[in-house]
């Protein structure tokens, strides 16, 4: 059997340390962490991620505060709304939950938000920052697959590390983060994508497995070497009337079949997708100590 890598267990531990870091900078009569959330519209997956991120604040100890706007919001007025928080004194991180109404740019919104506040490390700065291994905010979910590698003291140097997908929030953050000079690093990196031919070789040859396509069991157990470890970020509900809520959640990566193949693995539910809201978590608490920008 391989080592199942426990996003959930993981992610609780990392809330808890946070949550007793959270009592110390309060008994030092420090000011409470705080994150703010602008949801627009409501879409209902949108709904229910910050949902949890707001929960999550909660569970530790931060503030948090949820701006909700209607989809029909204006740009000017979303960009005037982020510029406020960005001038708020007291909040130290300012998510946008995406995707964003089609009239609004998200390359404007996510320019607008100021480094030092950008806890999802989305903005052009925290990108540069983390690409020249500086102190940096790293997006949530690559940071989260980071820090699950070396809590399960996953080898990386020297590693073939295959990362299928090249969006800017998973695939192509992730295959820096693993190809730079540090642990996790120092693997050898293919980042792959839809142009990439012969595709199924190129995971053979794969020591680490890290897939971000978005297509349901897309991996299967033809394309990963034995001893693998396979990182699995895909999220899909599909429907399945033997559950109570009628769906069940599955990967990009047909599990069963490639548990079988692999060392280590991220199941779906209970991987990747905990560890995300940790990662922001820990971003949040970063800013409020100072830690990135100083
Ligand atoms: P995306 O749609 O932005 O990117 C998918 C990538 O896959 C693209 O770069 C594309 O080039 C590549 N691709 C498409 N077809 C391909 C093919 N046939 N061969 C090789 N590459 C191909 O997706 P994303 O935002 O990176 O998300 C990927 C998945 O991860 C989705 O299922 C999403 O729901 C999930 N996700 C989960 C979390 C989490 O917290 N667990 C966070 C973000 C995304």
């Amino acid at each position: 059997m391989p080592t199942i890598i426990d996003g959930k267990q993981t992610a609780q531990e990392i809330k808890s340390e946070i949550a007793v870091r959270v009592a110390e900078i309060r008994a030092g009569g420090g000011k409470t962490p705080h994150l703010a959330a602008v949801l627009v519209g409501s879409d209902g997956a949108s709904q229910t991620y910050v949902g949890a991120k707001v929960k999550a604040c909660e569970e530790v100890g931060f503030k948090s505060t949820l701006v909700r706007l209607e989809s029909d919001v204006t740009e000017e007025d979303l960009l005037n709304m982020v510029e406020d928080i960005n001038n708020n004194p007291d909040i130290d991180g300012l998510i946008v939950q995406l995707p964003l109404p089609k009239h609004i740019s998200v390359d404007k919104v996510t320019n607008k938000i100021r480094p030092e506040k950008d806890v999802d490390g989305f903005t052009p700065a925290n990108v540069g920052r983390m690409t020249l291994n500086w102190p940096a905010y790293v997006a949530a979910t690559p940071y989260g697959i980071v820090e699950l590698l070396k809590r399960y003291e996953i080898e990386t140097a020297g590693k073939h590390c295959v990362v299928i997908g090249r969006s800017h929030i998973v695939g192509s953050p992730m295959s820096i983060l693993m190809a730079r000079n540090g642990y996790p690093g120092n693997a050898t990196v293919t980042l792959t994508h839809s142009k990439t031919q012969n595709l199924p070789e190129i995971c053979r040859s794969a020591d680490i497995l890290i897939v971000a396509i978005g297509k349901p069991e897309f991996v299967t157990a033809d394309m990963v070497k034995p001893g693998a470890v396979v990182i699995d970020v895909g999220i899909h509900r599909i429907q399945d009337a033997s559950k109570k809520s009628g769906f069940r959640l599955i990967g990009d990566v047909k599990f069963d079949e490639v548990a079988e193949k692999a060392a280590a693995i991220t199941p779906v539910p209970g991987g990747v997708g905990p560890m995300t809201i940790a990662a922001l978590l820990y971003n949040t608490l970063q800013s409020a100590e100072k830690k990135v920008f100083g």
